[in-house]
């Protein structure tokens, strides 16, 4: 099997030596994971060559955001990105409930523009149109933005930037409400992404953000979060100072479950609203939870190692003692913790998921085989370890139908059996 390891330099010093987001100095280790495969480029055969990046976790101490270095071209990374939003049906069930608490809220009518950027398979802008309010997708990965296309929701197949939002509203209009779920993380050039929400942002619109929380990530030891798709790890702290650069204001915080902890962040244009007392306090309880402190960092790399480590060992005795394990999710953050405890195929032959996509493929590094669930079923493994640890509730229902008698697991922050919880 030939692995290549790649030892030309990163595509730009963000990330590494240099703050994505306030262009400062300042970044200091939090983890460095080694070198590792593309979490999200699942390989199509077992033995397919495949290329190692360095992965390390570096925090700027100026403006609090995490970050890991580029090493690969946004549109390698996003052409063929395989994630069906519409496979979770916690994450449809989310999206269905904020847009009409949006559509109410503000009012949203026929003569309104709601723009989804990343928009995936049109999971979002669904609710909108059905509640009878224009839409209009922009997603980067081609063949995600033709299936959106194809159900009836416009979307255009391109990264949001500076000139793409100027594109979109000299062709169309300001919209009354932009949303941007997970992506703010993904994007290499965040102060052009920013930019583009900037362009969009008119006196009457109001930007919604939603990603998961750099201090969550921290105190729930989630390290198996970072990877190189993954490129900036936020905190309201620099939400805050990346939009005031852009003559935006961040008005409001809320908290939000998924993703082990994420925020959504509200934002409008300076001078058209100001901090409603949630982002206030909001930035004083990640001053309070240690963020900008060293203490938590050195913290978080020691009970990142510990997780890494136990998991090895667990999982060693397991195969030892003659179980049959099977994995469920095939997760970008599974790989992280997969490639990170060395695992290969010998010790977890197969991984079931329930999108179309990923079936017949294999995870990086790893090699995992992804299967359809009902071939996990006829595997009939004594131990299925869930990857996508945030999905754990909704993933252990459906292995208590597909596979009764096997116990269920997840490995972070601690190897836990989900029977149990
Ligand atoms: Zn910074």
């Amino acid at each position: 099997m030939e692995i290549e390891t790649i030892r030309t330099g990163p595509l730009s010093n963000r990330g590494i030596t240099v703050c994505r987001g306030c262009h400062g100095g300042e970044l200091v280790s939090i983890l460095d994971l080694d070198v590792q495969p593309l979490a999200n480029e699942l390989l199509s055969s077992a033995t397919s060559p495949e290329s190692l990046y360095p992965l390390h976790l570096r925090m700027c101490a100026r403006c609090g955001l995490g970050q890991v270095g580029e090493f690969v071209p946004p549109d390698r990374i996003f052409s063929n990105y395989p994630y069906l939003s519409s496979v979770s049906s916690s994450w449809v069930a989310h999206a269905r409930s904020f847009a009409a608490t949006m559509t109410k809220q503000l009012k949203l009518g026929a003569s309104d523009l709601v723009v989804d950027v990343a928009s995936n398979d049109g999971y979002l802008l669904r609710g909108f149109l059905d509640l009878g309010v224009p839409v209009l997708g922009v997603e980067p990965a081609q063949n995600i933005a033709s299936i959106a296309q194809e159900t009836g929701i416009e979307t255009l197949p391109v990264f949001l930037g500076v000139e793409t939002a100027r594109q979109i509203v000299e062709s169309r209009t300001q919209p009354r409400l932009v949303t941007a779920n997970n992506v703010l993380a993904h994007v290499p050039d965040l102060n052009d992404f920013v930019g583009g929400l900037s362009v969009l942002c008119g006196s009457h619109t109001v930007i919604t953000v939603e990603n998961p929380s750099f201090l969550n990530l921290l105190l729930g030891t989630q390290f198996d979060t970072i990877y190189h798709e993954h490129f900036s790890y936020l905190s309201v702290i620099a939400v805050s100072a990346l939009v005031a650069r852009h003559d935006l204001e961040l008005v409001r915080v809320e908290e939000l479950p998924t993703h082990g902890g994420s925020y959504r962040y509200w934002i409008v244009r300076r001078g058209n609203g100001s901090d409603d007392g949630t982002v206030e306090a909001a930035i004083a309880r990640e001053v309070a939870g240690g963020l900008l402190s060293n203490q938590l960092w050195v913290d978080f790399e020691m009970r990142s190692r510990a997780t890494i480590s136990s998991f090895r060992e667990r999982l060693s005795e397991m195969t030892t003692n003659g179980s049959r394990i099977a994995a469920y999710g095939a997760a970008a953050k599974g790989n992280t913790l997969l490639n990170a405890a060395g695992v290969t195929n010998q010790e977890i032959e197969l991984v079931a998921d329930g999108s179309i996509e990923k079936q017949g493929k294999f995870l990086p590094g790893s090699r995992i085989a992804v299967v359809a669930p009902n071939e996990l079923a006829r595997y009939g493994p004594s131990d299925v370890l869930v990857l996508p640890w945030n999905l754990a509730s909704e993933i252990s229902v459906i292995m208590s139908e597909l596979v009764p008698d096997a116990r269920c697991w997840k490995a972070v922050p601690a190897m836990t059996l989900l029977g149990a919880l």
